[in-house]
């Protein structure tokens, strides 16, 4: 770098997301798919209390590795957030982490529910019918599962979905 030149700006910023947008945010349905499923403490399925944040400032909406490890880390500081999980709308970029009402951990596995919406939607665009789709999800399922487990530092997981 050329002496007395400044490093490039880099800012981001973290707003939550709270209220009657939290509420249609989280129940639109490429957010309500993906959803949390069970806490990795207590192993409860529920309920959870799910906190949802806008990042901004990010150069551009893609997933960005620098973003990630700063949301984390601040999720982590100001909330004790174990996980946190990365999601793309239409023009946002959002972090969402879920805390376990019964025994407070936010250790929460999160995961995409295959509604029947969802199986059509596949079958869909694959060109499939509704059953093979299913049978082939829960293949991959299982494959993802073992791999989990296979997987040490029992990291939370993520996963970028795109309209
Ligand atoms: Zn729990």
């Amino acid at each position: 770098m050329a002496p007395g030149k400044q490093p490039p700006q880099y800012r981001v910023t973290l707003e939550q997301v709270s209220g009657e947008e939290a509420d249609r945010l989280l129940g639109a349905a490429h957010f309500r798919d993906f959803h949390p499923v069970r806490c990795s403490a207590c192993q409860a399925d529920g309920p959870f209390e799910r906190r949802l944040f806008r990042i901004g400032g990010a150069r551009s909406r893609e997933p960005d590795g620098t973003v990630e490890v700063l949301v984390r880390a601040h999720l982590a500081r100001q909330y004790g957030a174990q996980h946190v999980f990365f999601r793309v709308d239409d023009t946002r970029y959002y972090a969402e982490t879920a805390r376990c009402v019964r025994c407070g951990s936010t250790a929460v596995v999160f995961d995409i529910e295959f509604t029947d919406e969802v199986l059509r939607k596949v079958a869909e665009l694959t060109g499939r019918s509704v059953d093979e789709v299913r049978s082939r999800l829960e293949e991959l399922t299982r494959a993802l599962e073992e791999q989990d487990r296979a997987r040490p530092s029992g990291r939370g997981g993520r996963l970028f979905r795109r309209r």
